[in-house]
């Protein structure tokens, strides 16, 4: 089974990120892997574990990328590849049109797997893009896969939906989107590590794919900080709990909290 894991590379959640003179900037904080797509990456990894095969991890984007798919590398993926070309200037069509050519280049490819969402753009979009990109199918939010036979060509996954669980049949190739519940990422082990910083990552540009991208259809025509908010703090204090409790309960019946 191949299977292909989309990785990209955004600000760490600690950054503090702010717009200055209407570029978005995130200080001296270090890039990392989205968080989701280590949890995508742990999916691939369990998959290729139970029923055997390859995870390959995919980037779109700038060269400081390799960082990301190094991570993906040192947690046991076995191969990855870059795509990166100045000309790319994303939205999600052409993120997603990007990231389906470069999986008809590799080839012969069973599973997708995309994080949820990256937690920059946030659009939770790229993955059912690029599936409508490939005719393939699309399972979001994918909690658990209780049964794939590859040789059949069968996948049934569970998706973690707000009233409960959903159990889904697909056919492959199919396209995933995971979620947390599908278990806690591992861990980098140190060979990982030193197995990654040796890797060689080809990097492939929109010539190699062969495609051209339609044009931009979203653009950020303003981007801005959000309004300034009056914080005040107060500590509520008694001389018993239940003093303090029953005063911190007076004030949030006063504020209309409760
Ligand atoms: C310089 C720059 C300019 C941009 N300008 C615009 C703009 O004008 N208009 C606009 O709409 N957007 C713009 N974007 C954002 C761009 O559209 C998104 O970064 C990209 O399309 C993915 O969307 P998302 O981050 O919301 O991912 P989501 O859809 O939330 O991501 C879901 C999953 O898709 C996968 N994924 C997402 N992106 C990648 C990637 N690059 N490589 C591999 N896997 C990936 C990951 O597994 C991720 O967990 C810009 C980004 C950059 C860097």
């Amino acid at each position: 089974m191949k299977i292909v894991v989309r990785i990209k590379l955004v600000p760490d959640t600690a950054a503090k990120v702010v717009v200055e003179d209407g570029q978005v900037t995130w200080g001296d904080a270090p890039l990392v892997i989205n968080p989701w797509d280590e949890f995508a990456v742990e999916a691939a990894l369990q998959l290729t574990e139970q029923h055997g095969g390859e995870v390959i991890a995919l980037s779109v984007g700038e060269e400081s990328s390799r960082e990301a798919l190094k991570h993906a590398l040192a947690m046991g993926c076995n191969e990855a590849i870059l795509v990166s070309d100045y000309v790319i200037d994303p939205d999600t069509q052409r993120t997603a049109k990007v990231l389906a050519a470069a999986v008809e280049k590799i080839g012969d490819v069973d599973l997708v797997i995309f994080g949820k969402q990256s937690i920059d753009g946030d659009n939770a979009v790229t993955g059912t893009q690029t599936a409508r990109n490939l005719g393939w199918p699309s399972l979001t939010l994918v909690s658990a896969v209780p049964a794939l036979d590859v040789d059949a060509k069968t996948i049934r996954i569970e998706r973690a939906v707000e009233e409960g669980r959903q159990v889904v049949d697909g056919v492959l190739p199919a396209v995933l989107s995971i979620v947390k519940d599908y278990g806690e990422p591992r861990y980098p082990s140190f060979i990982g590590i030193r197995k990654a910083s040796k890797a060689e990552i080809p990097v492939w540009s929109l010539e190699d794919l062969g495609i051209e991208l339609p044009n931009v259809v979203v653009s950020w025509s303003e981007i801005m900080n959000p309004p300034q908010r009056e914080v005040t703090n107060e500590i509520v204090q008694g001389d018993s709990v239940e003093e303090t409790a029953a005063a911190l309960a007076d004030k949030l019946f006063a504020e209309k909290v409760l």
